[in-house]
């Protein structure tokens, strides 16, 4: 558990309690040993933190997505995956800089961060430019809102971007898929499909593509 210090620091401690007996075997009073576990629980934290945004790393992300499919599929609910990638980013570099190019994937990662807020949402950096997230119960309409948002958000920074064919900022192309509780996808198909999405998302960009099973494609699963 996690408690707060004096100086209000946190710490995570683990705490053992034991009962102690009387003659007649009754309770009478407890013994409770404390360990300060706070260095482990650090270094668990570091090596699923993407060190630049602080986001969870591709590590966290491949048993996140296996543990969120697991408990969909106990709860009878949706589960959304995005793989965000921003456009023309490396012009951006070419133009600008490497400083300049990490400075905009903080700030991007920052907003991401806010938006992705409920229990049970996630948002990783997958590499380079590239980010997923992955959240449960939305349909397909609610998805595409949410992520549309999310899109007009990263643009609204207004993060000049000169070079960029599709407008004077730094956008975002979104692909989604939606696993649904009719026909479960495992990581990998789920991903491959987030993806294609993503490849349609790019023909355009500055774009959000959410797809799902249709029922024609989930009669032809059963077949
Ligand atoms: P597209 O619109 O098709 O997505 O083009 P793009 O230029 O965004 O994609 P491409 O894959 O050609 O280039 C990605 C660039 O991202 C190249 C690489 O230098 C840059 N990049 C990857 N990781 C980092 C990083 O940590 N910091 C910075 N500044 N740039 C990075
Ligand atoms: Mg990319
Ligand atoms: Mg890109």
């Amino acid at each position: 558990m996690c408690i707060r210090t004096s100086h209000h620091h946190l710490k995570w401690i683990y705490s053992t309690i034991h009962p102690e007996l009387d003659e007649n075997y009754n309770v009478c009073s407890y013994s409770n040993i404390i360990q300060d576990i706070s260095d482990r629980k650090a270094i668990e934290e570091l090596s699923i933190t993407d060190p630049l945004t602080k986001l969870y790393n591709r590590r966290y992300f491949d048993q996140t997505l296996e543990k969120e499919l697991r408990l969909a599929a106990r709860n009878k609910n949706a589960v959304t995956l995005a793989i965000i990638d921003i456009d023309y980013f490396k012009k951006y570099n070419d133009n600008y800089g490497h400083p300049a190019g990490d400075q905009a994937l903080i700030q991007i990662a920052q907003v991401f961060s806010q938006c992705l807020k409920r229990p049970n949402d996630y948002v990783f950096r997958l590499g380079g430019e590239e980010f997923g997230f992955i959240f449960s119960g939305f349909d397909r309409e609610q998805t595409l809102h949410f992520l549309d948002h999310i899109r007009i958000k990263v643009e609204k920074l207004n993060i000049t971007h000169s070079d960029s064919a599709i407008g004077d900022y730094m956008t975002i192309s979104i692909g989604a898929h939606i696993s649904c509780c009719h026909n479960r996808l495992n990581n990998n198909e789920l991903y491959i499909k987030a993806d294609e999405a993503l490849y349609q998302a790019k023909l355009k960009r500055n774009n959000v593509i959410v797809t799902n099973q249709t029922k024609f494609e989930v009669m032809q699963a059963f077949i």
